[in-house]
């Protein structure tokens, strides 16, 4: 085989590259064809039947034009990773939600809302938590088993999930107990829509191998910056405000007391 023989087009392997990793691939051969030293790099390519395959590319070139320097012919390998990049991915979903629930966590609870405190405070927003604990739960434990304790809380945090807006964030805080951030939403629209979660709940049939269960829940509220201005202050505030409504009796919804001292 001559030289004049081998395509050396490479517009066909760039073509089938997927569009977001493009142009940091070529740019990585670029640089390694421009300072001869291997190349390495991860994309996604497409198949012939038309689904993604995650890629690890690696190779160098392999010869140049002797006079004028001009590279000739690159040679690399290709290793399907696409297994690799899904377990990483799992991994990467379990650091940030609960494991029974697949809300978010509370370490992403945290980071999320020092990134909204970041944003209230740059666009002079305020913005509200809720902290919810669900009433007598460990009795539901106690009579019908741990497991049917779970199910209760995966129901519970998938209807808190769908009946929230789409804009609100919501993570599981620990047993029973979530908080939702609502951006942009000051404290007298959040006691308005924590009212119609509360009434909500209240009408939700937990559906258990045995039975089917009803559940009422406290709601806690704190606003920034009324309330404090960071997230411990928010939290401790928005917890306070629930275990106050625990007092009233449950099934209560209660704002946080107003000092701005954070
Ligand atoms: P209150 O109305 O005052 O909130 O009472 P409560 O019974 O809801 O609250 P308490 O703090 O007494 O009990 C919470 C229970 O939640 C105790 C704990 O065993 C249970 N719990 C915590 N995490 C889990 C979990 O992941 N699964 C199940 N099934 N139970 C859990
Ligand atoms: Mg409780
Ligand atoms: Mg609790």
């Amino acid at each position: 085989m001559n030289r004049e023989d081998i395509n050396n087009d490479i517009s066909d392997w760039e073509s089938r590259i997927h569009p977001d990793d493009r142009e940091s691939i070529v740019s990585i051969v670029e640089k390694s064809i421009k300072t001869d030293k291997p190349y390495v790099g991860d994309f996604r390519m497409q198949h012939k039947d038309g689904h993604w395959v995650w890629i690890q590319g690696s190779g160098s070139l392999i010869e140049s034009q002797k006079l004028t320097d001009e590279p000739l012919r690159l040679c690399g390998i290709h290793q399907d990773i696409s297994y690799r990049k899904q377990m990483e991915k799992e991994l990467e979903f379990r650091a940030k939600h609960d494991c029974l629930t697949g809300l978010y966590n509370r370490v992403e609870l945290e980071k999320e809302c020092q990134e909204e405190i970041t944003r209230a405070r740059r666009y002079q927003h305020s913005f509200s938590i809720f902290m919810i604990d669900i009433d007598h739960f460990k009795p539901i434990n106690d009579t019908y088993g741990h497991l049917s304790g779970d199910q209760v809380l995966k129901q519970f945090a998938d209807f808190l999930k769908e009946t929230v807006r789409t804009t609100d964030y919501v993570a599981r805080y620990g047993g029973e107990e979530f908080v939702v951030i609502l951006p942009e939403t000051s404290l007298i629209k959040a006691e308005e829509l924590a009212e119609r979660l509360r009434v909500q709940t209240t009408e939700l049939d937990v559906s258990l191998q045995q039975t089917t269960l009803k559940i009422t829940i406290c709601i806690g509220i704190s606003s920034y910056p009324e309330h404090g201005k960071s997230y411990d202050k928010l939290l401790e505030a928005a917890d306070a405000a629930m275990y106050q409504s625990k007092n009233n009796g449950r099934n209560c919804v209660r704002l946080a007391s107003c000092h701005n001292d954070a």
